[in-house]
């Protein structure tokens, strides 16, 4: 017998709710039954996304809703101004690539968040740049970027802000409408609390002019046809239903908590994590724009991280996440979005005290699990 816990950024637990909902009988996706639940859902989602924008729904998981942007607002030979500060910036500029597109890069040392004169300053110097490609939590190095302050810097200028808030949604502020941004895509199994397999995307008036524009090929990801289906309650394709089911009743879930809570609950979690690493004496990877999504942190000189994360995972039944391309081995990150209470985050931590130990790291056995019930007994 083996307790599993799932403290990765993407996917994330689920609430029993969310699974007894995917187990109910299948409906048909083209009844008043099933138009019921896209009614409601549309609602909710807005309410999330904090816009009053339509926001789609993909079935495909969230680099989907990203190729669904690229595609729809720009052409072969256009040029875009891409944010890279880790693996999903870098996503962006392959997307954008891939159709054509040419990416004039914004090159953010991993760590650290975009500055917004650099974003001001590559604007003024190229008038061709027609959208702002961005990452609201940089997920492969626990760092969020200002949306609202770049958000700031576009208002006047003719480019849209698009941003992959895939991990952040749910999880940190984004106030889409407020802040400006055009576009925001999203994705299933983070914040949301759902499993992969879901894309959305909202899309501002200014944006949409882009899309009836657009000459890129598009048929699956044709936001054409997902407004046309929208409007009459409907999706273009077969929706997804048990997903979109379940996104029903954690849209629920989320607004008995109300998003202040909710990103409350996120930042006790992350407060309660960084306050461990320290008590251990490990580095943030991130200590400057950390986001409340996930931790990024510097695994200790003569650790191997690799080890490190296998061991929880595959001895204890707590999976946290490795680092990814440059970071390899490098970081370990540990997840509280979505559904994470405070006692997963206890167990993570003792379990990675454990490990650490046998792994010949030296610290006062206990010292994170303090650190963290500090934090909680604050609140
Ligand atoms: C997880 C994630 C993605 C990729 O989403 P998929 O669902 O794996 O396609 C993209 N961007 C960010 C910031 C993410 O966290």
């Amino acid at each position: 017998m083996r307790k599993e816990y799932l403290l990765t950024p993407g996917p994330t637990p689920l609430p029993p709710q969310i699974s007894l909902a995917m187990a109910r009988p299948i409906i048909h996706h083209r009844t008043p039954q099933f138009q019921e639940v896209l009614k409601e859902v549309s609602l909710g989602l807005k309410w999330v996304f904090q816009t009053n924008n339509d926001v789609f729904i993909i079935s495909s998981s969230g680099t989907g809703a990203m190729e669904a942007a690229v595609a729809n607002l720009l052409s072969s030979g256009d040029t875009a101004l891409v944010v890279q500060g880790g693996k999903f910036g870098e996503r962006w500029s392959e997307i954008a690539k891939s159709y054509g597109i040419i990416p004039e890069v914004i090159d953010v040392e991993w760590g650290k968040s975009v500055s917004c004169e650099e974003i001001k300053k590559k604007l003024l110097a190229n008038p061709k740049i027609k959208a702002v490609f961005t990452t609201l939590c940089e997920t492969s190095t626990g760092v969020d970027n200002d949306i609202a302050a770049i958000g700031a810097v576009l208002k006047d200028t003719p480019a849209v802000l698009v941003v992959d808030a895939i991990s952040g949604l749910g999880a940190v502020d984004i106030k889409t409408d407020i802040w400006g941004v055009d576009v925001v895509v999203s994705g299933s199994q983070k914040g949301l609390m759902l499993p992969p397999g879901l894309g959305f995307i909202c899309v501002s008036p200014k944006a949409w002019k882009l899309v009836e524009a657009s000459k890129s090929p598009r048929y699956y990801l044709d936001l054409r046809k997902a407004k046309k289906a929208f409007d009459k309650n409907d999706t273009p394709f077969t929706s997804s239903i048990t997903l979109i089911i379940a996104l029903n009743e954690a849209l629920k879930m989320m607004k008995s908590d109300g998003l202040e809570y909710i990103f409350k609950r996120h930042k006790t979690m992350a407060d309660a994590t960084r306050a461990a690493m320290k008590a251990l004496g490990l580095e943030l990877f991130a200590p400057t724009a950390a986001s409340d999504g996930v931790t990024a942190v510097k695994v200790p000189q003569g650790v191997d991280g690799e080890k490190l994360v296998k061991t929880m995972r595959d001895t204890y039944g707590v999976t946290i996440a490795g680092g990814q391309d440059e970071l390899k081995g490098k970081v370990f990150r540990i997840a509280h979005m979505g559904f994470i209470a405070e006692s997963d985050i206890i167990t993570a931590l003792a379990c990675l005290e454990k490990v650490l130990t046998q792994m010949g790291y030296k610290f006062d056995l206990g010292a994170s699990v303090k650190a963290a019930e500090s934090v909680f007994l604050k609140q």
